[in-house]
């Protein structure tokens, strides 16, 4: 008996370490949680298990420093950087708005490839900004960064894709690069992926809240369980462990459904689906948003972050272990007040930088303020006043790093 149990023991922890991890995220445009609640989405209940659907906030803080469009492109990367515009500095869809994304502050991808360069990536969109703007492939600025699978540009292809008023074309666009991600996952089984799907926000400019828009929203189901069965094909037949996340960039304006680009609730009213088996008490217990998917990719890959980088990431993980959330600060008359969220007992370190040069690839000299007991939630600190009204605050835990900003003015 004995001898029987350790054996199992050995097999299975050969299983686990061995298991090789993989990881796709899957942006749908444009759809409020409303309506991913109200209409049918099987393919999405069938990821989320029961236990891996939330609404999640989109737009960063209304009337804060971290305040950011609800407009797409924005969006997308704060999925990808686990920063809001303030940092990553997308302000919308074309031209000078999205010409100088801040590269400062590394995509998931970015931060995969500097870990282990033999990772593979792969993207699958409609848009072709998505591969050379925000994630600047080839770019000295984000180290030369190269995809091993592109699938994207086709709204660039006026011959295989011409131009109609219903935009079916874009719905062609949307199956052709589905049924590549799917073959590709099936086949090749990158590290990471991508996958971009247009048609819904075309059709709720078209048509605002209604059957048309509704029935994009139904087809979107169908093809992201495409991409679900090929994964689950990968973890069946090569028993490797997939993470799936599936999000929305922005919502829509309640009036009609047509618009959005505004911090109204609705606008805001973002979703995440996952498959994550070990979802955390940030997800459970507290509000979520879009900027703690690159978090949780990360944690989930088994990437971490570097000392710098750890203090201006604004998501946290929702998955695995995490000590405190919700980290927000103010100061009145030379005190810093703070507050979190406490998850677990423990202690954790309080840093106060007066300067932001890691925006401009510099280091910040934190000064340390104290320590704080994570079951107490709040704190005050002497500060004195600062020359620029501007302080970076950050609250470094045993498992993860919160960080806020504290700028005259704005909370
Ligand atoms: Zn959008």
């Amino acid at each position: 008996m004995k001898y029987s149990f350790f054996f199992l023991f050995l097999l299975s922890s050969a299983t686990t370490f061995s298991q090789k991890k993989k990881a796709v995220f899957i942006i749908v445009d444009g759809i409020p949680a409303d309506l991913v609640e109200k209409l049918p989405t099987p393919g999405l209940d069938s990821i989320a298990g029961g236990k891996g659907y939330k609404r999640a906030l989109v737009g960063g803080g209304k009337g804060t420093y971290n305040e950011t469009p609800t407009i797409s492109a924005v969006g997308y990367n704060s999925v990808l950087t686990g920063t809001w515009v303030n940092k990553h500095n997308v302000w919308g869809n074309y031209d000078e708005d999205i010409a100088h994304p801040n590269y400062h502050y590394k995509t998931i991808f970015r931060l995969l490839k500097d870990a282990d360069p033999a990772k593979k990536i792969a993207i699958f969109s409609s848009w072709l900004d998505n591969r050379t703007k925000l994630v600047g492939e080839s770019l000295p600025a984000t180290g030369n960064i190269k995809f091993d699978f592109t699938y994207d540009g086709y709204e660039l292809d006026t011959i295989t894709y011409s131009n109609d008023t219903t935009s079916l074309r874009m719905h062609a666009i949307d199956e052709f690069v589905v049924n590549r991600a799917a073959a590709t996952i099936k086949e090749k089984a990158p590290d990471l992926s991508w996958v971009y799907l247009e048609f819904t926000d075309d059709m709720g400019h078209m048509y605002g809240d209604g059957e048309k828009f509704y029935d994009a929203i139904k087809v979107m189901d169908n093809q992201v369980s495409r991409i679900w069965n090929a994964v689950r094909f990968r973890q069946t037949k090569f028993r490797e462990n997939w993470l799936v996340i599936i999000t929305t960039d922005h919502g829509r304006d309640s009036a009609t459904g047509m618009n959005h680009g505004g911090q109204s609730e609705r606008e805001k009213r973002g979703w995440i689906v996952t498959n994550a088996k070990n979802l955390n008490a940030h997800f459970t217990e507290d509000t979520i948003s879009i900027v703690d998917i690159m978090p949780s990719i990360a944690s989930f890959l088994n990437i971490s972050f570097d000392d710098e980088l750890k203090k201006e990431v604004d998501g946290t993980t929702l998955i695995g272990r995490v000590s405190a959330t919700g980290l927000r600060a103010e100061a009145e008359g030379g005190v810093a007040r703070l507050t979190w969220k406490g998850k677990e007992k423990g202690k954790g370190k309080v840093w106060i930088a007066g300067t932001n040069n890691f925006k401009t690839g510099g280091k910040d000299e934190y000064k340390l303020l104290g320590e704080v007991d994570l079951k107490n939630e709040h704190a005050e600190f002497k500060i004195g006043e600062s020359n620029s009204g501007f302080y970076k605050v950050v609250l470094e835990t045993p498992s993860n790093t919160l960080n806020c900003w504290i700028v005259a003015g704005k909370n």
